[in-house]
């Protein structure tokens, strides 16, 4: 057994027992008071553990960021991870965290509050052995369930300081795959406007816009080309006043998904340049690419190296690619190598059956720590 394997499976039962406080806080996004709570349980076990420097990044709206550094010198490692998640407040009351068999269960647990402590662990473990030569970072975000608006610059600000970002985001299927790529993500909305006209008395005066907004989501699904990886969904779509009224204005929003930058590129061009097919009508299109793609280029020596640990701790590791995005969007699009997938084992993110397999901790702890390890170890 390995230094840093044999460190975290002693260390399993501590990590457990925090697993439970955390996953017993509720931590939705929107609530920037209960958040900060949870932040604070997490420092102060790093400050129990580690011992290193937390660096608060305030918030107004959201959860407060924090930054938590140990290590010397010029290089840098960076752990991503965050706190909040989709369920709302009481969640947890209404069904806490609980063991099952193999299995562990509660809110959040798997996106991603186990994979949070994974890091946790992971950073004692690796400076239990020796002083790293490199700073690591692990960085706790509060908003990355809708998007990491006020984190994302800090996140990025931290990635370009860097030599490898892993992401804590839960792997993925039974075998826990590691995430090498990910699908970027464009939103757009349109705004259309007809000539709204009374529908019995003089329609032919009249340009509906819902009929315009019919060509317009037609042609805007049609620009899906699943060969290339490129998706567009026309999720929303409202407009009207009253049933005799041609109406005079319509509104879609749409989710673009793509692969590459190349495709955002594209694709971004031709749904902002999309033009009105009925006379008479405006059409008006705002938006873009909000996270760009993970290219797998920036995962393959991570991930090579990955796989080298997990045969020697006695399991094989497979990546895969997802539509889902992540904050390792972001670093990847910097050029930052970047490996995400590395936090829970387990199934079921923004699912009530949501879990994380118990066995699987120690050994996802331990593959994590070789890798820091391998990083901030001196190199003479
Ligand atoms: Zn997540």
């Amino acid at each position: 057994m390995s230094k840093l394997l044999e460190f975290v499976t002693g260390q399993q039962d501590a990590l457990l027992r925090d697993l439970e406080q955390l996953v017993n806080m509720d931590t939705p996004t929107g609530s920037k008071q209960l958040v900060d709570q949870a932040i604070q349980v997490v420092v102060a076990r790093f400050q129990e553990l580690i011992g290193g420097r937390a660096q608060w990044i305030p918030q107004e709206k959201y959860g407060d960021q924090v930054k938590l550094q140990y290590g010397e010198g010029t290089g840098q490692i960076l752990l991503v991870t965050h706190i909040d998640t989709v369920w709302p407040e009481g969640e947890t009351a209404k069904r806490p965290f609980r063991k099952e068999g193999q299995r562990l269960y509660g809110p959040g647990i798997f996106d991603m509050k186990c994979g949070l402590l994974q890091g946790l662990y992971a950073m004692h473990a690796v400076i239990s052995q020796s002083a790293p030569a490199k700073n690591i970072v692990l960085f706790i975000n509060t908003d990355e369930e809708v998007g990491s608006p006020s984190s994302r610059r800090w996140i990025e600000e931290e990635a370009v300081k860097s030599d490898a970002v892993f992401v804590l985001e839960p792997a993925l299927g039974a075998s826990g795959k590691l995430k090498t790529s990910r699908k970027g993500v464009g939103r757009f909305a349109l705004e259309i406007e007809g000539v709204s006209a009374h529908s019995g008395i003089n329609h032919n005066e009249g340009v509906n816009a819902l009929e315009e907004l019919a060509h317009q989501i037609l042609y805007l699904q049609g620009l899906t080309d699943y060969g290339k990886g490129s998706t567009v969904n026309v999720g929303i779509a409202a407009g009207g006043t009253a049933v005799n009224v041609v109406s005079g204005q319509a509104r879609a929003e749409l989710d673009l998904r793509i692969e590459s930058m190349e495709e955002a590129e594209r694709l971004s061009d031709l749904i902002l340049n999309a033009s009105p097919v009925l006379k008479h009508t405006k059409l008006n299109v705002r938006g873009g690419i909000v996270r760009p793609p993970m290219e797998q280029v920036m995962s393959r020596d991570l991930f090579a190296s990955a796989q080298a640990i997990a045969s020697e701790l006695g399991f094989s590791l497979e990546e895969t690619s997802t539509g889902g995005a992540s904050d390792g969007n972001f670093t990847a699009a910097l050029n930052i190598p970047t490996l995400d997938g590395l936090g829970a084992v387990g199934h079921g993110a923004h699912a009530l059956d949501e879990y994380v397999e118990l066995d699987s901790i120690a050994l996802r702890c331990a593959l994590l720590a070789h890798l820091i390890q391998q990083q901030v170890k001196p190199s003479n």
